[in-house]
């Protein structure tokens, strides 16, 4: 428990540990697990993960077939070719992809045959129509052609019953092509989380409004719900929601019955309208953290209520959109049933000097460009929590390390692009 009533009813803040960046992840990770399984059509299961194993239903090909448009023959019928003597054989046939010949290929004969049909009962070979010449129905071939040449046999990719794609796997364009090729057009995955975005703050007022004195416009709720139509899932926005405890404290109600995650952006911190910490209290939430050692993002608070997952984003802009992208996306991809290890790192050489506060771990908007293989790191402007211009100009950022404020122009330090 990190909050307390004092004698009077008034609500303070006990100073709390802040937890590394990785003890957070670890935390949110535990909690979130994988949400049960749906059937959907393949076409929408683009970049969601398999709930089950597939086995294949056809041998694939389904019969040996042609790679090549040309003429089918037995190869040994070649095996007599020298001396530029071209060998001739009697064309009986013509295949079409899509049809078959009832005829049976003997010694001396030719079929022509176009890419994907089956190879006739009696030849082994095909070759290309490029390397042959042709007159008065008669075929003439100048080379040796091997038994087997350009045909694809029954089954070569993949046989009836085999394995073919393991629960788990990242549906990609490819396996969906995979799936449609064993006729599957509907798989099990897991159903996608439904995300809430409770915006937070009486200064805030819609972007088609002109703010008045002292108001700004809401961007966290439209970089928020970018942020999850970046994922491919849905938000539900439950719009701006004024600093009063009692509205929040039933918006907050209203967003656990109607979603999986529930995100409010801003109201987190120790101001005398930032009701978001006391909310969590009174709704008997398990908070599993309120701070991290993280720059910009430090007043992240995450909870469980249960089984819905709880974030409490900090209300300036670069912080809501760093603390979604490293705490929330991967709770998200959990409950995908994605893979979570993040291999998206890389060392990154700096072409500026870099100074920072050492206390906690900064993550520092830049530009990174590639210059012979090696990945160079551009400074842009302030890194002020509210700055989202030089987010805007950033294609990437570099991590400083808690305990490390400075490092130069030549150094090396970890970075990756953003919204991969
Ligand atoms: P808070 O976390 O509520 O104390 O807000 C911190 C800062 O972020 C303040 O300067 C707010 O005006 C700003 N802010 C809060 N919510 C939003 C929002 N939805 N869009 C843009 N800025 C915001
Ligand atoms: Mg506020």
């Amino acid at each position: 428990m990190f909050t307390q009533w004092g004698p009077s009813g008034e609500h303070y803040r006990e100073e709390t540990a802040m937890i590394s960046v990785e003890e957070a992840l670890r935390i949110i990770l535990e909690e979130s697990k994988a949400l049960e399984c749906e059937e959907k059509d393949i076409l929408s299961c683009l970049n969601k993960v398999l709930a089950e194993d597939i086995y294949s239903r056809d041998n694939l090909p389904p019969f040996d077939k042609s790679a090549m448009d040309g003429y089918a023959i037995k190869g040994e019928d070649t095996d007599a070719y020298e001396n530029g003597v071209s060998i001739k054989f009697e064309i009986v046939d013509l295949i079409k992809a899509g049809e078959s010949s009832n005829k049976e290929l003997r010694n001396g004969q030719a079929m022509k045959i176009m890419t994907g049909a089956p190879v006739p009962k009696g030849a082994n070979a095909v070759i290309q129509i490029e390397k042959v010449k042709v007159k008065d129905d008669i075929l003439y071939v100048s080379e040796k052609v091997k038994n087997g040449c350009n045909v694809i046999k029954l089954g070569e990719e993949i046989k009836v019953g085999d394995f073919a794609l393991r629960k788990g796997t990242l549906i990609r364009p490819t396996e969906i092509g995979v799936l449609a090729s064993l006729g599957y057009s509907k798989i099990k995955v897991h159903r996608n989380p439904v995300i809430a975005i409770l915006t937070t703050g009486d200064e805030l007022v819609d972007i088609n409004e002109t703010p008045k004195f002292g108001q700004i416009r809401n961007s966290n709720e439209y970089s928020l719900k970018a942020l999850i139509q970046n994922l491919g899932l849905e938000s539900l926005c439950l719009g701006i929601i004024e600093d009063k405890k009692d509205t929040l404290k039933s918006k907050v109600k209203e967003a656990l019955e109607k979603s999986d995650i529930v995100i409010t952006s801003g109201g987190a911190s120790v101001g005398d309208f930032d009701f978001v910490d006391q909310i969590l209290t009174e709704i008997n939430a398990e908070v599993k953290f309120k701070s991290v050692s993280i720059k910009p993002g430090k007043p992240i608070s995450f909870a469980v209520i249960g089984k819905k997952l709880f974030f409490s984003l900090p209300g300036n802009p670069l912080s809501a959109i760093t603390t979604f992208e490293e705490f929330v996306k991967p709770a998200c991809n959990k409950m995908l049933g994605k893979e979570t290890s993040d291999n998206s790192m890389f060392p990154v050489i700096l072409c500026d000097d870099f100074k920072e506060k050492e206390d906690r771990r900064k993550y520092i908007y830049v530009r990174i460009k590639k210059i012979n293989g090696n990945m160079y790191a551009y400074k842009l402007g302030s890194q002020s929590s509210n700055h989202l211009m030089t987010m805007s100009k950033a294609n990437g950022i570099i991590i400083m390390p808690e305990g490390i404020g400075y490092k130069e122009a030549g150094e090396i330090l970890n970075g990756k692009f953003i919204f991969k």
